[in-house]
């Protein structure tokens, strides 16, 4: 999709009702002016990151699934350079709004696999094209409409990554490793995408009883206990809200909650999983999640911030990383490993 170089305003009359606001500015609506339909317009300053975000949004628009993008303008406001991107106008706001928002009708279990299915498919169309999102977190997923049968679509590819393009070259070795895995053990384009994996692991968890699974104790922030604790996976299935939800769903959770990005299952892996693949036949079983999320309202905040830091070092993967060459290393393990040995875990390669 080629950039418009006039300006945004000739073709569409930009409102002042702010959608939304994130980390790199707002969203707002604006007009067609020729058939009055509403969109919304991100502006973000014409930086080599946002054009990064703007082409793989583009790439990936057009999927059932994902936010779609209209028009693409750059122009110059006071001599700062600008992207604009309009793209669909999602209604129907965040997917866990609409949940806490349902009142007496219990959310359920099929609905909640349902959820999983958009979120999933999405994903699988990015992996597909070798795009990692790797900030797939409940305020990205908004809904098209309020209708009870609006799509779930996912967005901000503020983050995202081509994962086949070309890394550096050579046997390298991590000076610090920020999650689970050594990157040398594992390649960057597995890495990247086992983030989203992770992601939906997370999302399943709070859409089947309305809390996180890693979660410090009544809004404090993130300890390094609760750091700990999402490094080595420590997490339950609490009574009550776990008690009626099925084994199947308990199961997919486990493997995408691994902490090894080499043992967390693929998307390919989970679209096959039978609560996924089966997702219609479900049981209906009715769920905790929406009186769940209204009574901690307060802490989903604490929430986010806490879901944002820990995609945040995940995204620490091997390009961001101090790298050494294996030559240049005195690490002790690593002498090991060259001669042969097993290769170290990522806590020892921190050493
Ligand atoms: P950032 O990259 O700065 O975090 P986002 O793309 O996530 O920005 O957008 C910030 C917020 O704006 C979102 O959380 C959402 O509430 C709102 N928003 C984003 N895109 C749309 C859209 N297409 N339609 C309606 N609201 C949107």
């Amino acid at each position: 999709m080629a950039f418009h170089e006039y300006p945004v305003t000739q073709d569409y009359r930009i409102s002042r009702r702010v959608l939304g606001v994130g980390i790199n500015g707002k969203v707002v609506e604006c007009e067609n002016r020729v058939t009055s339909e509403k969109y919304a317009l991100k502006v973000l300053r014409d930086t080599e990151k946002a054009r990064r975000e703007v082409e793989l949004h583009v790439m990936a628009s057009g999927h059932p699934h994902i936010v779609s993008i209209h028009d693409v303008y750059k122009n110059s406001y006071n001599g700062v350079d600008c992207l604009l991107v309009v793209m669909e106008n999602m209604k129907g706001g965040e997917l866990f709004a609409r949940i806490q928002e349902r009142g007496q009708k219990a959310f359920t279990e099929r609905e909640a696999a349902g959820i999983v299915n958009e979120i999933c498919s999405a994903v699988a169309h990015l992996h597909r094209m070798s795009i990692a999102h790797r900030d797939l977190k409940p305020e990205n997923l908004l809904y098209c409409t309020t209708s009870g049968t609006a799509a779930l679509k996912l967005t901000d590819f503020g983050f995202a990554k081509k994962t086949d393009e070309s890394e550096p070259q050579g046997l390298k070795t991590a000076c610090f490793t920020p999650y689970y895995c050594a990157p040398e053990v594992l390649g960057t384009e597995k890495y990247d995408k086992s983030c989203d994996l992770w992601s939906i692991g997370v999302i399943m968890y709070i859409l089947l009883c309305g809390y996180p699974p890693f979660y410090s104790q009544h809004g404090q922030p993130m300890s390094p206990g609760m750091k700990a604790k999402i490094k080595s996976g420590q997490y339950t299935f609490p009574s009550p809200e776990w008690d009626c939800v099925s084994e199947a769903a308990k199961d997919l959770i486990r493997k995408l909650l691994r902490t090894e990005p080499t043992e967390r299952i693929t998307i390919e892996q989970t679209m096959e999983h039978k609560w996924i693949s089966h997702y219609r036949k479900v049981p209906d079983t009715p769920l905790f999640t929406s009186s769940n999320l209204c009574d901690q309202k307060e802490q989903w905040t604490d929430m986010q911030d806490e879901m944002e830091a820990t995609l945040a070092s995940m995204r620490v993967g091997p390009e961001n990383i101090q790298i050494k060459s294996l030559g240049d290393s005195n690490n002790k393990l690593l002498a090991k490993r060259r001669k042969g040995g097993a290769s170290p875990r990522a806590d020892e390669a921190m050493d």
